[in-house]
């Protein structure tokens, strides 16, 4: 982007985590309709499609030998393991976005988000969380795709996963999509003006 005093922005990472049923997905589906020149980053996962999930849109499903295979040979730029799957983001789309001038969308677990901050130090970190937790076992009782059992998992997950927020730029509360995917693009328009993303002439 240029203005009359020859002003550019760089781009950036934008890194949102949150409890699994906190409604991320759909938040972070309304921030892409309202900002320009950002795309989401696919990651590669080893557990199963989840009702009307798509190979190459929501991840790439891949067996878990073929994700060691792509963790060993580098290809990811974080990976972790979260409810017992294999969870990782391919570096070489992310790269290629920045390079030419695209911003990035994540939406990676906590662990991922610290090894972002690590390796993009200038990496914006949004967390989000429910109103309460009840809202949040409602939430994932409601998705009738998943069993008890890994309703159980995540839960239990979730109350490990809120006490990241503290390391994140940004907490937004999602108590309503509209309000929440508001919040978020604040965050964004704000972080693309900052001083140290811009160069002049
Ligand atoms: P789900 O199975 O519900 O789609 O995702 C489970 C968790 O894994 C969510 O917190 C999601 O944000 C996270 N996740 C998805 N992709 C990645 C990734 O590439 N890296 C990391 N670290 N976490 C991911």
């Amino acid at each position: 982007m240029t203005s009359r005093f020859g002003v550019s922005r760089m781009p950036f990472i934008v890194v949102f985590s949150g409890p699994s049923g906190v409604g991320k997905s759909t938040v972070v589906d309304r921030v892409l309709k309202h900002v320009s020149n950002f795309v989401s980053s696919v990651s590669v996962t080893t557990r199963s499609a989840r009702g009307a999930e798509r190979d190459g849109v929501d991840y790439f499903f891949v067996t878990r030998g073929e994700f060691e295979r792509r963790r060993d040979g580098g290809e990811f730029l974080e990976w972790a393991e979260v409810h017992g799957n294999l969870y990782g983001t391919p570096a070489a789309f992310l790269a290629a976005s920045l390079a030419r001038g695209a911003n990035v969308l994540l939406e990676i677990d906590v662990q991922g988000g610290m090894s972002v901050r690590e390796r993009y130090p200038d990496a914006v970190l949004v967390f989000l969380v429910p109103p309460d937790l009840e809202t949040l076992k409602a939430r994932l009782r409601g998705r009738a795709t998943d069993d008890d059992e890994v309703i159980r998992r995540r839960l239990e997950n979730a109350k490990r996963e809120i006490e990241y927020f503290k390391r994140y730029d940004y907490v937004v509360v999602n108590d309503d999509v509209e309000r929440c995917a508001d919040d978020c693009l604040a965050i964004i328009r704000a972080e693309a003006l900052r001083e140290h993303r811009t160069a002049a002439g």
